[in-house]
């Protein structure tokens, strides 16, 4: 097995994951968790939350000038939304990976999209785009101590 220090050097990339409402309502927080906890990732936060449409802006503020942006707001503050930090070696990008295409009829079938959905605007998962925004979004949606860094006993067996 690989040395403690090792993993935790590779293994402490962080991404905010949110399920939105359309995907919470259809019965998909299992399978979109089971997705990353499968892939070898930790959950590290996750709390259902209505957080309303002042906070939907600020997450979104950079496509608020986007004619989808009000849309865009009216459907996040639809419903509840699960919001989970996820851990592990390259969580932002492979994070995104696993969600799939923006649009779910451009994303890989074996992707949460392209397995869960079919339109742009009901698209069941949020997933941080860079390192920087990850950071961002995790300040934004989780308070101090709602973070938990923990160690998994599973760590020597994902990482080598
Ligand atoms: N969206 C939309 N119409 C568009 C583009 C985006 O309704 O033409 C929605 C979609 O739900 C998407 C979200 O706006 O997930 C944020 O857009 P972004 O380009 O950041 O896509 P993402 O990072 O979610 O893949
Ligand atoms: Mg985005």
């Amino acid at each position: 097995p690989v040395k403690e220090t090792n993993i935790s050097k590779m293994a402490t990339e962080q991404t905010f994951i949110a399920i939105k409402p359309d995907g919470v309502q259809r019965g998909l927080i299992a399978p979109i968790i089971a997705r990353f906890e499968q892939r070898g990732y930790k959950l590290a936060a996750i709390k259902m939350t209505t957080p309303g449409k002042a906070h939907l802006e600020k997450h979104y503020e950079d496509l608020k000038d986007k004619k989808f942006f009000p849309g865009l707001v009216e459907y996040m503050n639809s419903g509840p939304i699960c919001a989970m930090v996820w851990e592990g070696l390259d969580a932002v990008k492979t994070g995104r990976v696993i969600l799939g295409a923006t649009n779910p009829l451009a994303s890989d079938p074996g992707s949460i999209r392209g397995a869960y959905a079919l339109s742009v605007g009901r698209n069941v998962c949020h997933g941080s785009d860079s390192v920087e925004n990850a950071k961002k979004e995790i300040a934004l949606w989780f308070k101090e101590g709602e973070v938990i860094s923990w160690k998994s006993a599973s760590d020597p067996w994902v990482y080598e």
